[in-house]
């Protein structure tokens, strides 16, 4: 899915594709129950599915792109699975980034929420949101390759084609 441009988040010109770090933050809603083993998310699956997305870019780009993803620890949100927003999902997750210290530009360039689907919203389907030529990526658990290539390939411009 692509994100409406109201909530597009701008950057300054394309991000030179060269290399692309995003950081992948699994997370709890904090209204689930961070004890259940049903909503522990798998970092084999999730660095799995990424291993074949740095792949991806990697063969399409005869070796000259580097995409590469650092899969972080679940952590418990501070946005409840009622009806979360773009905005409000987007600042409480760079918010754990800030706090871990990790600093844009620097030690990251993207960011990509990982969540269980919600109550409710625009994150209660299965799928992923991200900004057309931007740095954010919100995917549904559990991850799929195709459609993570798809919301990367909107971070770095893609718009739909037929649509
Ligand atoms: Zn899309």
């Amino acid at each position: 899915m692509l994100l409406s441009s109201s909530v597009v988040f701008s950057v300054n010109g394309k991000p030179t594709l060269k290399t692309f770090k995003y950081l992948v933050l699994p997370i709890w809603w904090s209204d689930e129950d961070s004890s259940d083993s049903s909503l522990t998310m798998s970092p084999t699956h999730i660095q799995d599915i990424y291993n074949q997305n740095k792949q991806y870019y990697d063969d399409m780009s005869w070796g000259k792109m580097d995409v590469t993803f650092q899969v972080l620890p679940q952590t418990v949100f501070t946005i409840s699975s009622a009806s979360p927003t773009f905005d409000a999902t987007y600042d409480a997750a760079k918010a754990i980034v800030d706090s871990l210290g990790y600093v844009e530009d620097e030690d990251f360039n993207g960011i990509n929420l990982v969540y269980f689907t919600a109550k409710t919203g625009v994150f209660s389907g299965a799928g992923g949101w991200a900004e057309v030529n931007g740095r954010f990526m919100w995917m549904s658990y559990e991850l799929a390759l195709d459609v993570t290539r798809h919301e990367i390939g909107h971070n770095f411009g893609h718009p739909h084609h037929c649509e």
